[in-house]
């Protein structure tokens, strides 16, 4: 027997109507390319929303067709999310920040017909563009900031505003079946050609849903949340969907992402929640510092894609009295999987066993089922010290990639292997030890790299600090540490290394330490330890070691 609740589908374009009906005035502000401030509110981005479904109807997209874009975070952005989406075609967020190969090999596979691109990315169009079936290109401008840039015949050069000011808004949001596709985002692919992780709008509400929990990033309608995180990368961890669903207001950054901009943005704009990676945080922080600026209305940073060094959290609560809660989450998961959440017994802990637990990625969200698996995928226990293979599983986490067969990217039981290696302690709090490539192997035994890299950057003088596998004659592989000094500090290898007493095992302690004035990022942020592992991998070797 079924119970005798209605069956309505879950749409995307729920979220934008019932914002723009329940919050129509909550702002929605821009800092644009041009470098100007954009004001909207969601009955705005609501009604742009369905013009664009016309607009993107004259352009003859149809059910399932991909429409890419290369856009910031940003008014028009959002549009797309809603207006794509909603009329059943499928918004493909492309990361900017790829090679032109990578980027031309993403639209290619999947197979876009048209793309929104932002004028800071023209040129990087020019040259992708006859490698590529666009049937057009829309500049995300008005007429005034159009590119003269030059297409390949048969491609459109068309000006987002000027489709915009002659398409009507009479259009009605489509219903259809929830699980019909909605997003398509690659992965970085550090390893091997990038893959599509291709979202429904089933998926997506119940993740706006899932993170808006109160343990989650709980939004507010008296907040106002400046994703740093950018639309390209995960659908900017779910923000454009869950403010709206809560109300809060939208701050959107553009491209100005450096400390002092992100700083001015968030003070006119009485920010007080915002979500992105520790590189980013890392540069604020050292604006904050520097220019004796405060935040005046940030109350929490949510701190997620790599792993948030202590040093971080007790900078922002101790300095400036910021919460930080640490997430973690992939592309294949939309991406929140765990949060870390107080519970009654971690609330009570202080001083080092408090800083201790709030390194840690956090506990599975509610509709996450997670477990940490030994290579033979058995199970492994919840106490804080057996490491294994991360395996999640839930209604927002990818079940096969784009263009694969369904169900291929997970196993029977729907387990899908995250490729990260782990502990889980008794309060069910997941700790990141490593990605599985990354794991330091010496004398079969592990040492994780990211408790490392967290030491060392705790040290005052290290600016950024990487630990990867170097080959070793005797133990197969060493950590070897490669750290950016801070500007005009003196730094030594002795002075690094020393940071380490009484908190590793000796034999966890660097073999050596490299100083570099950077370090190679991948285009989501993090440290790119492929190629730092292939330049440093017989760092130890050559040395006769
Ligand atoms: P992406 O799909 O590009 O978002 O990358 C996902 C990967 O980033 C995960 O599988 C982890 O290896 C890493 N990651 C994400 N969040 C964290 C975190 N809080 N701590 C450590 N690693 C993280």
């Amino acid at each position: 027997m079924f119970g005798l609740m209605q069956d309505r589908p879950l749409m995307i374009s729920q979220i934008i109507t019932y914002a723009a009906r329940n919050h129509p005035r909550a702002a929605v502000i821009s800092k644009t390319v041009e470098g100007d401030i954009h004001r909207t509110d969601y009955a705005g981005i609501e009604r742009r929303a369905r013009g664009l479904a016309r607009v993107l109807q004259r352009l003859g997209i149809g059910d399932a067709d991909r429409v890419a874009t290369l856009g910031w975070n940003g008014f028009r952005h959002l549009e797309l999310y809603y207006g794509v989406s909603g009329m059943g075609a499928i918004c493909h967020t492309v990361n900017p920040r790829l090679g032109a190969p990578d980027i031309t090999f993403i639209i290619n596979d999947a197979a876009d017909s048209v793309l929104f691109c932002e004028t800071s990315f023209a040129g990087l169009v020019e040259t992708i563009a006859p490698e590529t079936k666009l049937r057009a290109v829309v500049m995300m401008c008005a007429p005034e900031h159009m590119p003269a840039i030059t297409l390949p015949p048969g491609m459109d050069l068309l000006c987002y505003e000027t489709l915009m000011a002659a398409a009507d808004e009479t259009y009605a949001w489509p219903e259809f079946d929830e699980r019909k596709a909605a997003l398509l985002c690659y992965t970085s692919g550090t390893t091997g050609k990038p893959k599509g992780v291709l979202y429904s709008h089933r998926s997506t509400i119940l993740h706006a849903m899932a993170i808006n929990a109160a343990d989650v990033f709980g939004l507010r309608a008296t907040d106002r949340i400046l994703p740093v995180v950018p639309m390209f990368h995960v659908n900017a961890w779910g923000i454009p969907y869950a403010a709206p669903a809560a109300g809060a207001a939208l701050i959107f950054p553009g491209r100005h992402l450096d400390g002092a901009s992100l700083t001015k943005l968030m003070n006119d704009e009485k920010v007080t929640r915002s979500a992105g990676v520790p590189t980013i945080w890392l540069g604020l922080l050292n604006h904050l510092r520097a220019s004796g600026e405060r935040l005046h209305t940030v109350k929490r940073l949510v701190i997620g894609g790599s792993a948030c060094p202590r040093m971080m959290i007790e900078a922002f609560e101790g300095e400036y009295n910021i919460q930080i809660d640490h997430a973690w989450g992939m592309t294949e998961t939309s991406p929140l999987g765990t949060f870390n959440a107080p519970l009654p017994e971690t609330d009570a802990l202080s001083g080092e066993a408090r800083l201790r637990h709030l390194e840690k990625q956090g506990r599975g969200i509610f509709g996450i089922d997670m477990k940490i698996a030994n290579d033979a995928g058995e199970s492994l226990p919840w106490d804080g010290v057996a490491q294994g293979n991360l395996m999640v599983r839930g209604a927002w986490v990818a079940n096969a990639y784009w263009g694969q067969e369904p169900d291929s990217a997970c196993d029977t039981a729907g387990w899908f292997a995250t490729g990260d290696v782990a502990t889980i302690d008794e309060t069910g709090t997941m700790e990141i030890t490593d990605r599985s490539k990354d794991v330091i192997k010496s004398g079969g035994e592990w040492i994780s790299s990211i408790t490392l890299e967290n030491i060392a950057m705790s040290h005052p003088d290290v600016l950024e600090a990487a630990i990867v596998a170097a080959s070793h004659s005797k133990w197969a592989e060493r950590p070897l540490l490669i750290v950016v000094p801070r500007p005009d500090r003196e730094l030594t290898r002795e002075g690094v290394l020393a940071i380490y007493k009484d908190k590793v095992p000796t034999w966890w302690l660097p073999d050596d330490v490299v100083m570099v004035d950077e370090l190679p990022h991948t285009a989501t942020g993090k440290i790119h330890k492929l190629t730092l592992r292939n330049r440093y991998r017989e760092h130890l070797t050559r040395a006769g070691r």
